[in-house]
């Protein structure tokens, strides 16, 4: 028998499979989908079994030298899916393999997990009355007499008694595989479904096309109840649901309201998980243990049999497109995709959709499903724009005085607040301290980087570059600057002008594990006034006391170099705004910002997302954005500066050659020079993707034995970086 083998080899232009024979030690086990490790040049790896067949073309063929996994790691809906992201994404076949699974399982780990195992002991069922016992051992007779114990608990009452007892064959062994993740299920509240809530989950598991739906509703509008409805609807039908959650350790609400309904039949695929508590999780919902999974982007990938719903919640969020590395897929394409390989229902679910959800949907592509009403008929909270080029004449600081004024009147009343610095982006950009002016490429609507080493500003997108200026062209003030705060300065002039318990939250003081999870409990329980922190304090969270939610800077994500850059603020201010009066108690929300007139403030203060979508969209048509465009973008990289520019200039006359869509660039990227390695950028603006692919194609296998070029091509993207 012949195995056609993926290997893994460092060099990734080796991306195909080798044939080798199969000796016959190793034909009973030999299956598609398992690890084993062939000789290849003089080396042994690991691969992929692909398939089998019974001869070669090729002689002299090399044996297997080991096979790794007993089970099959890649099932054949897996190995088929993989196919389908290294075509959407002209990754490597292999690199879509490697992200599918966890850790332990990836073709060069070769590692089997010793599993550990929880021993637990019953009385046997024999006579009892022949022997004699101590205290102790009657002790451990009783706790056992009609279940399995395990031995952790019978260890603390004595070890000695215990193996006697096993030795004298009193107690029966029995070994169970350990689950290192214990969840805590508290208490299990099921909601009746409101009328409104209960049509659009009537709606559907009722439709029969395969459309996917977007519940676009307003935060708190109850979006996450019926998703427990809908996913407890599958599983009553036998069978199993997928809910993918942007970042899952800022989920801990969410997911903890889950496990109180669902109990251990949910698997939550954590980035904070260790490799094994991954690779647990994994086998769990492989061997049908856990028919519910929780994760982030890459649990779409989830070895799910007979999957019933797909959800993906806060569909939005950049967090579901890899960005930084290949395959760079969207986990939004994959559910739709994994959707119609199971037949089954694809749920969108967002207070505000992406541009492209929306337009999707207002199309007929996809179902619309509304709620424009929190649950109970509460509020959605009162927005307040703060201008702050008044308040930048009074004061250095960062905080207006209604702001200061408003944080005292809440914490007198008991009552507890939420600050947000936006801190969202990677890159300085060039603004006026005094009247808040942001320079802007006059070709692409977008603000221009500066680099700090030529003291220019540019546009990373177009290329057009100007030296950064003394005076700001618009109020003539000597003052012009490159934005950037901490939080830390803002907690330390916070507490100089309010007395309060301020708890911070950004990544500096939420990286150890599990931290993020207390520091939420501790708000909940009032032990802090203020909850100041960066973008992790807008998502999901529900705290019944917080009626104050403040912005200290909208502008920062509004300047950022990004077509996004008005959405993403919109969708910011929307979601940190839908933190205030969650419960009884009304919200209020102030916003601060230099740009008070800019429309993704002005319809954020009105939680108006329908006239931000029309007004963003008709910008996007003018300018030949998603959604009414696609964007690719190719990264040009490599050591030797000339070289790279040179080779990218060559690269857009070829295309220029081939296609008629749009081409920008090539120019220096916004990460200019990284480690030593120059860095160009070419986008594509395009209408169908067959126009640019056998060229894109053409180009990346061109220069996949060039050492000196590197070629990155990203779909879609998020960032052009
Ligand atoms: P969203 O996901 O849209 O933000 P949630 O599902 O979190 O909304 O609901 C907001 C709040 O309303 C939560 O505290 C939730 O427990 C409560 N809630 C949701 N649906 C109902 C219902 N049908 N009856 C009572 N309370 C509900
Ligand atoms: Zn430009």
């Amino acid at each position: 028998m012949v195995a056609e083998v993926l290997v893994e080899v460092s060099n990734s232009n080796v991306d195909k499979t080798f044939d080798y024979n199969v000796p016959s030690a190793f034909i009973n086990d030999i299956k598609v989908g398992i690890r084993v490790e062939v000789p290849f040049g003089r080396r042994v790896v690991n691969g992929f079994v692909l398939s089998l067949k019974n001869d070669s073309e090729l002689s002299d063929l090399k044996d297997i030298s080991n096979i790794i996994d007993k089970d099959i790691i890649l099932t054949d809906e897996l190995l088929e899916l993989g196919k389908i992201v290294k075509d959407k994404t002209l990754a490597t076949l292999i690199s879509c393999y490697q992200v599918m699974l966890p850790k332990a399982l990836k073709a060069h780990s070769g590692t089997q997990i010793n599993k550990k195992y929880d021993y637990y002991y019953k009385v046997n069922d024999i006579d009892l009355s022949t022997y004699k016992f101590n205290d102790k051992q009657k002790l451990i007779i009783e706790m056992c007499k009609d279940k399995f114990i395990i031995k952790d608990e019978l260890k603390k009452i004595s070890i000695s008694s215990l193996n006697t007892l096993l030795n004298k064959n009193i107690l029966i062994e029995e070994k169970r595989e350990h689950y290192r993740l214990k969840y805590d299920i508290s208490e299990n509240i099921v909601h009746k479904l409101t009328t409104k809530q209960n049509e659009i989950y009537e709606e559907i598991i009722n439709y029969d096309d395969i459309k996917p739906s977007l519940i676009y509703g307003v935060t708190g509008s109850g979006k996450t109840e019926i998703y427990m409805e809908l996913i407890n609807h599958y599983l009553e039908m036998g069978k199993t649901a997928l809910l993918l959650v942007p970042e899952i350790s800022l989920t801990t609400q969410l997911i903890s309201r889950f496990v109180a309904r669902f109990g251990n039949r949910i698997a939550a695929l954590h980035s904070a998980l260790s490799d094994g508590e991954k690779y647990d999780e994994y086998r769990r919902i492989a061997n049908g243990e856990a028919s519910i999974v929780i994760g982030a982007r890459s649990a779409v990938f989830a070895p799910l049999n007979n999957i019933g719903i797909i959800i993906v919640d806060e569909e939005h969020s950049d967090s579901y497109k890899q960005s930084e590395s290949n395959p760079r897929y969207n986990a939004k394409e994959i559910a739709v995709i994994r959707g119609k390989m199971h037949n089954c229902k694809v749920v969108f679910g967002s207070a505000t959709p992406s541009l492209e959800a929306m337009a999707r949907a207002k199309k007929g592509v996809f179902h619309l499903l509304s709620l424009m009403e929190r649950v109970n008929g509460r509020e959605l909270p009162l927005v307040k724009i703060i201008d702050m080029n008044k308040e930048i004449r009074r004061t250095k600081g960062h905080f207006s005085n209604e702001l200061v004024e408003a944080i005292k009147e809440k914490i007198n009343l008991d009552e507890q607040v939420i600050l947000l610095l936006n801190r969202r982006g990677y890159a300085s950009f060039v603004t006026c301290k005094n009247c808040g002016y942001t320079f802007k490429c006059p070709n692409c609507d977008i603000s221009l980087t500066y680099h700090k080493s030529s003291n220019t500003m540019r546009c990373h997108y177009c290329g057009y570059g100007d030296s950064k200026p003394i005076v700001c062209p618009e109020c003539h003030e000597k003052s012009i600057n490159d934005l950037g705060v901490g939080t830390q300065r803002i907690e330390e002039e916070l507490k100089s002008l309010v007395d309060a318990r301020v708890l911070r939250m950004d990544y500096d003081t939420t990286s150890r594990k599990g931290s993020h999870e207390k520091m939420i409990t501790t708000f909940k329980n009032h032990e802090y006034d203020i909850l100041l922190g960066t973008q992790m304090v807008s998502k999901g969270l529900d705290f019944p006391l917080v009626t104050l939610v403040g912005v200290i800077n909208a502008d920062t994500s509004l300047n950022i170099p990004d077509y996004n850059s008005s959405f993403n603020t919109f969708s910011l201010l929307n979601q940190v705004s839908g933190r205030a009066g969650r419960s009884e108690k009304p919200g209020v929300v102030y916003i601060q910002t230099f740009n008070k007139d800019h429309y993704a403030i002005k319809y954020a203060s009105n939680n108006d997302y329908l006239s931000f979508y029309n007004e963003e969209m008709n910008i996007r048509k003018v300018l030949k954005y998603p959604p009414y465009y696609y964007l690719c973008y190719i990264r040009i990289s490599g050591k030797n500066n000339n070289t790279v520019n040179n080779e990218a200039n060559k690269i857009k006359r070829s295309l220029d050659r081939n296609i008629n869509s749009i081409i920008l660039g090539p120019s220096p990227s916004i990460l200019y020079k990284i480690n030593n390695i120059y860095r160009y950028s070419i986008i594509i603006k395009y209408k169908s993707i067959d126009e640019i692919k056998a060229i894109l194609i053409k180009i990346s296998d061109h220069y996949k034995n060039n050492n000196d070029i590197k070629i990155d091509i990203d779909f879609n993207p998020l960032h052009i970086l």
